[in-house]
């Protein structure tokens, strides 16, 4: 069993901290609100789709250190990335947080350091909050996902 502490790594800490793409996106062509009513975890993500690929993508909101990081580290790997490919690595990432079987590390890549989170299933819906919304937003504009 991990410790609550060691869960908390140091680049979540950062992400945290500064996180990544946080700002409204004025230009965006989708968007969508999550909420994680078991831990108050409230996001709204942006993108802005050209011919299949993400051009820009942000997030705005309010939420633990682990919703926020995942949220910030989501939007940096996805930005330029097209549907097929962030809804690819989505299905990684929830193997890795939620699945019975884990993905190769490697093709998480920076996303491996929420591995712990499987032990915490508390913090799940944390960790895939920010993917969730995504994923309202690529199907259309102004969804409204929660995590119950
Ligand atoms: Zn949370």
């Amino acid at each position: 069993m991990l410790d609550l502490r060691e869960l908390y790594q140091q680049v979540i800490l950062d992400h945290n901290k500064s996180p990544h793409n946080f700002r409204e996106l004025v230009d965006a062509n989708r968007s969508a609100e999550g909420y994680n009513p078991l831990c108050g975890d409230k996001f709204s993500v942006y993108l802005k789709l050209e011919d299949g690929r993400i051009d820009d993508i942000t997030f705005q909101g309010s939420g633990c250190a682990i919703s926020k990081a995942s949220a910030s580290m989501m939007t940096s790997l996805l930005k330029g990335q097209s549907v097929e490919e962030a809804e690819a690595l989505f299905g990684k990432f929830h193997d890795l947080v939620a699945g019975d079987t884990s993905p190769d590390l490697e093709e998480v890549g920076k996303l491996a350091v929420f591995a712990g989170v499987k032990e915490f299933p508390t913090r799940i819906k944390c960790a895939t909050l920010a993917w969730h919304t995504l994923k309202a937003a690529l199907r259309g504009k102004g969804d409204h996902v929660t995590t119950e």
